[in-house]
């Protein structure tokens, strides 16, 4: 049964309340980012792929991840804030269309936001959760 992703659009509305982080220039520079998250003992505890690849979208302007091991970034989306949202998809894996934006979707996200962009950010976006009635989980 295929379930509605009824909290796609909160999570959307709280992450664009919390500021972009760095934001890069080029596609290699962004690759090296993440390179250097898919590295780190974190991210391997939390059972990401050690390499993960970013292209850019052939069509359509949207960032997405349907796979574990690939994120698409068009230009927009070049700052920490969306590459960690989709990288919290690789970690939360579920099949294309599956509720992807679900509460363990939303605590790791939470997490990656914590560890890459620090504390302040994350006890902001806490706070938004709350106020846009995100449900969340970490493990
Ligand atoms: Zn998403």
């Amino acid at each position: 049964m295929k379930r509605r992703d009824s909290q796609a659009n909160k999570i959307y509305r709280a992450g664009n309340l919390i500021a972009d982080g760095f934001t890069f220039d080029s596609l290699p520079q962004v690759q090296e980012y993440v390179n250097g998250i898919t590295k780190s003992n974190p991210w391997q505890a939390w059972g990401g792929q050690n390499r993960v690849l970013v292209t850019e979208p052939k069509q359509d302007g949207f960032a997405s991840s349907c796979r574990t091991n690939r994120i698409s970034l068009p230009q927009w989306a070049w700052n920490e804030r969306v590459i960690l949202h989709e990288l919290a998809h690789l970690l939360t894996y579920k099949p294309c269309n599956h509720a992807p934006h679900d509460a363990s979707f939303a605590g790791k996200f939470l997490q990656l936001i914590g560890w890459q962009m620090g504390t302040t950010v994350q006890l902001k976006l806490i706070k938004y959760y709350g106020v846009i009635k995100v449900k969340y989980h970490t493990e």
